[in-house]
């Protein structure tokens, strides 16, 4: 059994990260099987090496080790977008060129757009623009990002489901995520495309996460399908909640591994904390 850890290094790691990496490292462990670190730095502004070596200083300290090498996704762009190209051959993609404003705009002009986990769906603005406009549009380097058809995607993959050791065998619902981003404005992927093929082509076989990325599940096994790639067994745990039941994460300012070592905190102490914040549920 493979598991792997992956971080994206926009800030140090907080104890709901150390949760979810001892998690995906035991179950390898226990497993007698192999754990990975993946850096996941697509988004390249926000994105610093300075996180990314304090992730593994973190992460060392709590006592976990991994392969090397680690991957960075930042240098594989040339992969992702040979996937991507499958896809533009098939039919299966559009170009977009919206700005988050003109789909706010448009979702704000239709009261009953469609809303799936993240809020409200992409209302496919430019999923019918013909295709010389659209060809005209990027000659003329207006910046777009690339689309899945989520309709055309779910008709060619036909149904399909995915297996949660903790939640059993889910149904595959594509359109509750409409047309997802493949490839970003700025970069040539999307963190949908990075983690599905990455997954695959480095044979994790237990994706372990947190089930706030239950919804991502669903466009992972739809690329799964149409990309040929095989399909790993998920575990999406419950996250970590503080005390008064919020979540950690990092726009909250939650305490990060380094400050709690630097105030004199043990690797021990950190997996007490844990112990103590994790929901009841918790394996
Ligand atoms: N990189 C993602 C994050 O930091 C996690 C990816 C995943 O586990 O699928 O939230």
């Amino acid at each position: 059994m493979t598991t792997r850890f992956a971080p994206s290094p926009s800030g140090r790691l907080h104890l709901g990260h150390a949760y979810s990496a001892l998690f995906a490292y035991e179950q390898a462990m226990q497993a007698g099987g192999r754990f990975l670190l993946r850096i996941e730095d697509i988004d390249i502004t926000r994105c610093k090496r300075e996180f990314e070596d304090g992730i593994k200083e973190d992460l060392a300290w709590l006592g976990l080790t991994w392969e090397e090498p680690v991957l960075r996704q930042s240098d594989h762009f040339a992969r992702y977008e040979a996937f991507l190209h499958s896809l533009e051959e098939a039919g299966l993609t559009y170009p977009c060129f919206c700005t988050r404003r003109e789909i706010q705009a448009e979702v704000d002009n239709a009261p009953r757009a469609p809303h799936g986990p993240d809020g409200a769906l992409y209302p496919g603005i430019c999923k019918h623009r013909p295709k010389a406009e659209a060809d005209d549009l990027i000659a003329q380097g207006t910046p777009h990002a690339i689309r899945l058809h989520m309709d055309k995607a779910a008709k060619l993959a036909g149904p399909l489901t995915f297996t949660d050791r903790s939640l059993g065998q889910i149904a595959v619902d594509p359109e509750s995520c409409g047309d997802v981003v493949l490839a970003r404005k700025d970069v040539p992927t999307s963190y949908h495309m990075a983690v599905t093929i990455d997954d695959a082509l480095q044979h994790v076989s237990l994706v372990t996460r947190g089930e706030d990325l239950l919804h991502a599940t669903h466009v992972h096994r739809v690329l799964q399908a149409l990309l040929g790639l095989p399909e790993p067994v998920y575990h999406h745990h419950p996250l970590l909640t503080d005390e008064t039941g919020k979540r950690f994460a990092k726009r909250d300012k939650a305490p990060t591994l380094q400050a709690l070592r630097e105030s004199g905190h043990s690797p021990d102490d950190v997996r007490a904390l844990i112990q103590l914040r994790r929901p009841k549920s918790l394996v």
